[in-house]
């Protein structure tokens, strides 16, 4: 068969390329080796926040949120997304200085998202926060969305724009011939002028097809679900120096996670839990909400995620081949960056240029 592109993996990232450029009038192949949302995005914890972002993340989760804001504009389904805010709370007086002093640099560099707030404006706003908090940053506007459903949406309204999606298909072999890309699957062989890789935690398999090495270490990023509980927690909450992402949902649950790991088996694509990490998770989760000590785990697991040295994307023109890109290794944050990377990649094919800064997101820098 032949298209005008093709992209591998439909997670929240190949979906939104398949999405961008189809609505550009580029209509894509997606080959997926299990099926759309399968993997991390389909499994995260959905937090969208742009809190906490390494500074060469912040310009593109700035403008992601933008899309967040309104993607029901984007997908035609609001994504289970709310605005509840998202809070980084300081366990000791020099856990706030370091949260102070970051947000005077944020302010230096001209974002305001991100906001002090006191031990007392805390207390007010989460009254089931542990005393020994001494404050917290806030980012009104950050929050959380229904990852499954997300992708879902994204896969949706990529299929309604043209591209064509083949589910169990693990591309196995990539080849150049003059300006053609050649994709083999096991069933279906795809020549397209142009091919992006977005598969996830073996994004690095693929662009060592294209002769590049990534050290991308795949992890199993581990959650955890808690009975109903009545309501006592709003905004997403995570700590500064321990590992916590916290958020109760409208039907009372406590998500708890934060990146901890499990076990990863590449082979199969399972994560599996490791209980003793979970176990210093929940006491985290305890520790900053007491009120959790008597809570029930119903659920727990794992999702892969593959994860740079500096914990940042590679977002970037294969450096060894014209016409291929890269989006993968998000790092435990790429579900925030979903809707912002498809535009990207849909700017840079059809402009060689995007507004946004990707410089620091090479493929170049391993
Ligand atoms: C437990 C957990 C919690 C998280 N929480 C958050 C959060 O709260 N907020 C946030 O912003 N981010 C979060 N993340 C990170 C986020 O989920 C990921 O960064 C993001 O989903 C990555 O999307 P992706 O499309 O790059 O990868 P994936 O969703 O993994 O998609 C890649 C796809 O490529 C396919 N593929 C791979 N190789 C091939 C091949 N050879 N042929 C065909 N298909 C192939 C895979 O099957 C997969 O479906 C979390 C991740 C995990 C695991």
């Amino acid at each position: 068969m032949k298209a005008d592109a093709v992209v591998i993996g439909a997670g929240i990232h190949g979906c939104s390329v398949a999405l961008h450029l189809a609505r550009s009038g580029i209509v894509p192949v997606v080959f997926e080796q299990s099926h759309p949302g399968r993997h991390a995005s389909g499994v995260n914890a959905g937090g969208v926040r742009r809190l906490g972002r390494h500074f060469s993340e912040i310009p593109l989760s700035v403008a992601a949120m933008k899309l967040w804001w309104n993607i029901r504009d984007l997908v035609d389904d609001d994504c289970g997304f709310e605005s509840s805010g998202q809070v980084k709370v300081a366990e000791s007086e020099a856990e706030f200085e370091l949260l102070k002093s970051r947000v005077k640099k944020l302010e230096m560099d001209g974002y305001e998202h991100e906001e002090i707030i006191t031990r007392s404006e805390l207390k007010i706003r989460i009254p089931a926060i542990s005393d020994h908090c001494h404050g917290a940053i806030i980012c009104h506007g950050d929050g959380q969305a229904k990852p499954f459903r997300t992708v879902r949406a994204f896969y949706a309204a990529a299929k309604h724009a043209g591209a064509r999606f083949f589910p169990d298909q693990v591309v196995d072999s990539i080849k150049r011939t003059g300006q053609t890309w050649k994709v083999t699957t096991r069933d279906f062989s795809c020549e397209a002028p142009l091919l992006i890789n977005c598969a996830g935690a073996w994004g690095n398999q693929i662009a060592a097809l294209l002769d590049e090495q990534v050290p991308l270490e795949p992890t199993a990023l581990m959650l955890m679900i808690s009975e109903r509980l009545p309501h006592f927690c709003t905004p997403v909450v995570g700590a500064t120096q321990r590992t916590l992402s916290f958020k109760q949902f409208s039907n009372g649950t406590v998500l708890i996670g934060g990146g901890l790991q499990g076990y990863v088996d590449m082979s199969r694509q399972q994560g599996h839990v490791d209980i003793d990490q979970l176990a210093i998770n929940a006491r985290t989760a305890r520790d900053i909400f007491p009120l959790m000590e008597k809570a029930r785990i119903v659920r727990c697991w794992a999702g892969i995620e593959g994860v740079t040295p500096d914990q940042i994307p590679v977002i970037s023109p294969s450096s060894t081949y014209p016409d291929a890109y890269h989006v993968f290794g998000f790092s435990a944050h790429g579900f925030q960056l979903g809707p912002i990377t498809g535009r990207i990649i849909s700017d840079l094919v059809n402009h060689q240029s995007t507004e946004l800064p990707i410089e620091d997101f090479s493929i170049d820098r391993f």
